[in-house]
């Protein structure tokens, strides 16, 4: 097991308009090199894994197990890679793999994929096809290259040391990977099929993944005679309607607080106090301003679910026209919104007809 890894994560991501260096840059939950060095650490292929960085304070903070190294970068990807074959030729290698920081989906059956067929090869790299044309220019000439014929190359890329470390110090231009000096040579490499998902992340935009969110709402109210009924919006004929210092719309209370709880601002107490200003105020001026604001925010609903805790009035009878009120306030399409009725056996408050109860979970998602 005489493998070195090297992770080049020396680049200045020019074409990433963030101030933080791209490999420090969160990403599925883990900053972008994280990701290869836990995967390299979990394939217990490598003796030594070697990061080549130009942050190499912010990079020890992290307290790496000890078979991680950080050594300094160069100005140029192959001044790092070089850097980095010259720091590891003590340890007298045997294979060599080069990866770039910036393709964090790597999965560790490719290590292995490579370390086997490395056994037989002096070079391995991965390569995909290329979903695109691509066209190839020679001076002002333009081809375009045959779709089957051509793929791209990814890393890791695998070599037996000697013959790289010759390969590297020789070489007077700068190559855009290590696949390029054996090429160059017209030596032979292994290429094996890549992953699609092992991308290399370019653009900040590769890396903003839509969030989602969870919310829940639960409220109760006193049943009262001589009171309209209004659940989600919808008046529904009943002997009985909802005290409250509103109308009492549990439905649509529970939904409002549902969503500034998957948007993580309070609850609809903060916003409607039990003030002289918002006495008798319909519920639907309460939820309006709320689902507003969830849409400015750049959030969309996903689903709605709603259980109706109650004997009376019975929700199958009404839950269309309850849902399509729900979707007329909160913009959300029908088919997202569900609507269960619960009964309680008769017991306490609920089951002896005095109140009704609801609760609420809302997932949403937020695209930037
Ligand atoms: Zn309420």
């Amino acid at each position: 097991m005489n493998n070195y890894f090297v992770i080049l994560a020396a680049g200045k991501s020019k074409r990433f308009s963030s101030n933080l260096s791209k490999q420090f840059y969160k990403y599925k939950n883990k900053e972008i090199i994280d990701h290869s060095v836990e995967k390299s650490l979990n394939s217990k292929l490598f003796k030594k894994i070697i990061i080549v960085s130009n942050n190499i304070r912010r990079l020890k903070k992290k307290k790496y197990p000890k078979l991680v190294t950080i050594i300094e970068g160069g100005k140029e990807r192959a001044d790092s890679s070089l850097n980095a074959l010259k720091y590891i030729k003590r340890y007298k290698p045997k294979n060599v793999y080069i990866h770039d920081a910036a393709r964090p989906n790597f999965s560790i059956k490719l290590l292995k994929t490579i370390s086997k067929n490395l056994k037989k090869s002096n070079a391995v790299v991965p390569i995909i096809n290329s979903n695109d044309a691509i066209k190839h220019k020679v001076e002002n000439k333009v081809f375009n290259l045959k779709r089957k014929d051509s793929f791209l190359t990814q890393t890791p890329q695998a070599f037996r040391f000697s013959e790289l470390y010759d390969l590297a110090t020789k070489e007077k231009s700068k190559i855009n990977d290590e696949a390029s000096l054996f090429l160059n040579k017209g030596l032979k490499i292994k290429f094996i099929l890549g992953e699609n998902l092992n991308n290399k992340i370019t653009y900040l935009d590769d890396v903003k993944l839509p969030k989602t969110y969870y919310g829940l709402g639960f409220d109760i109210h006193r049943l009262v005679k001589n009171k309209k009924l209004f659940l989600g919006g919808a008046k529904i004929p009943f002997h009985s309607g909802l005290k409250g210092h509103s109308d009492g719309d549990v439905i649509l209370h529970a939904i409002t607080d549902a969503i500034l709880g998957a948007l993580r601002r309070k609850d609809i107490g903060t916003y409607f106090p039990n003030t002289k200003k918002y006495k008798n105020i319909r519920s639907p001026k309460m939820l309006k301003p709320v689902v507003e604001n969830l849409y400015k925010s750049n959030f969309s609903i996903n689903n709605l679910d709603i259980n109706l805790i109650c004997e009376q009035p019975k929700v199958s009878r009404y839950r269309n026209k309850i849902i399509k009120s729900i979707s007329k306030l909160t913009n959300l399409n029908k088919d997202l919104i569900n609507l269960k009725g619960k009964t309680v056996e008769k017991l306490g408050l609920i089951g002896k007809e005095k109140a009704i109860a609801c609760e609420v979970i809302i997932s949403i998602t937020k695209y930037d």
